[in-house]
């Protein structure tokens, strides 16, 4: 057998293995302070969960923790759908998912864009064959819910899709007024939820939504890799219909049904650990409950923009539309003479601090803080504030 050791190793070699990667762990990964636009820091309970022994993705135990996670999730969602599940991918994949499943070759789409998100919906729609529809909105305000109102009249989508919470821009959106207005006409609604669920009340079941989707790592404080998503009764109907079959494979919800449906046959080998780490992560939102938890986020917020704004921060977005999770702030000339982006790595390298840039039209202009989750706390806020008080002195 070429190329195989037939020798056992010594264990000296484990040894010097194990050494060589505590070196590594040590050398190379920092603890960092992430208050950039996710991920954000995990507790270490999530950490301690996630290295829990692996047990088959069919071992009963693990189908009970599959089924407390759907059921934790239900609620943060705010739906009865059955049909709610950790998807093995991250948002992006969540929002392929969505997409792929409800629209076939030659739909009408209507996409709200107020930032890269929307546009990257666009992107997957235009992908599936659909014919897409933009409604854009100036970065750093809401979409207008008459103006894709009008969209939707005129068009008569089979879908209309657009973000909640636009995590390049800072902006929260109208979602009850533009849901309505889909709904009026026909047509099955998809929201993005990476970074509002677990941050902000959702409830999707009232705001007449019938597919949404989101990621690990921003509120949920766990690391990225799942996309939790829910699937109201019409989006299956029309999933059920469908002339086409689903160009995806891993993410055909008829087939990812078999095992996150109920009959727990097998689809793909679910990312074991990943889940582990989710229920408790879904645990302790539970515990807190949403109320305090909207509440803790929206104080981290008001407090960072009230502790930056001696420094010239200006937020971007009008208080009425701001996201509490993630806030986005015009930065101060002198800062942009001396060049935002040296600073942020100097907040890194001095301070162990990650602040996220502008994407787009908006960078070098802004940054994009993030407190999401376990980071939405104001010794975190502090943190941030001294150090670029020292920074800036
Ligand atoms: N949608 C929004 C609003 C996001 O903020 C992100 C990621 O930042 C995504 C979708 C894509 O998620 P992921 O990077 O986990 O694929």
């Amino acid at each position: 057998m070429d190329g195989y050791r037939t020798k056992p190793r010594s264990s000296e070699h484990f040894d010097g293995l194990r050494g060589y990667h505590r070196g590594i762990m040590a050398a190379a990964l920092k603890p960092r302070l992430l208050l950039g636009p996710g991920p954000s820091n995990v507790h270490p309970r999530v950490l301690e969960a996630m290295a829990q022994p692996l047990v088959g993705h069919l071992d009963p135990q693990f189908l009970e923790l599959l089924d407390e996670v759907q059921a934790l999730l239900r609620p943060l969602f705010g739906t009865e759908n059955p049909m709610t599940l950790p998807l093995s991918a991250t948002g992006s994949a969540g929002m392929e998912a969505c997409l792929v499943n409800l629209l076939e070759p030659g739909d009408a789409v209507v996409v709200g864009v107020a930032g890269v998100f929307g546009n990257r919906m666009c992107d997957v729609a235009q992908r599936a064959g659909a014919r897409v529809t933009r409604v854009e909105t100036e970065p750093g305000t809401p979409l207008d819910a008459s103006a894709m109102g009008d969209a939707i009249d005129r068009t008569q989508p089979r879908v209309v899709a657009f973000v909640h919470a636009e995590t390049s821009t800072g902006v929260c959106q109208p979602v009850e007024e533009i849901a309505e207005r889909a709904r009026r006409a026909g047509a099955l609604v998809v929201l993005d939820c990476v970074t509002s669920l677990g941050g902000l009340p959702l409830n999707l079941d009232a705001w007449g939504i019938d597919a949404a989707y989101s990621g690990t790592q921003k509120c949920l404080s766990c690391p990225p890799g799942l996309s939790p998503a829910t699937f109201s009764p019409r989006a299956l109907a029309r999933v059920a219909e469908r002339e086409t079959p689903v160009q995806s494979w891993y993410l055909d919800l008829a087939l990812l049904g078999n095992y996150f449906g109920g009959n727990r046959v097998y689809h793909h080998t679910a990312p074991i650990s990943a889940i582990y780490a989710l229920a408790e992560g879904l645990r302790r939102i539970h515990d807190e409950g949403m109320e305090l938890r909207e509440q803790r986020h929206r104080q981290a917020a008001d407090a960072l923009i009230e502790g930056l704004a001696p420094m010239g921060f200006r937020p971007l977005v009008e208080n009425d539309h701001r996201l509490p999770m993630l806030t986005t702030l015009r930065l101060p000339e002198a800062i942009i003479e001396r060049g935002e982006a040296s600073l942020r790595t100097t907040l890194l390298e001095r301070y162990s601090i990650e602040v996220g840039g502008g994407l787009g039209d908006l960078a070098g202009q802004i940054w994009r803080i993030g407190l999401m989750g376990e980071n939405a706390r104001l010794i975190h806020v502090e943190a941030l504030i001294n150090a670029l008080r020292h920074e800036l002195q």
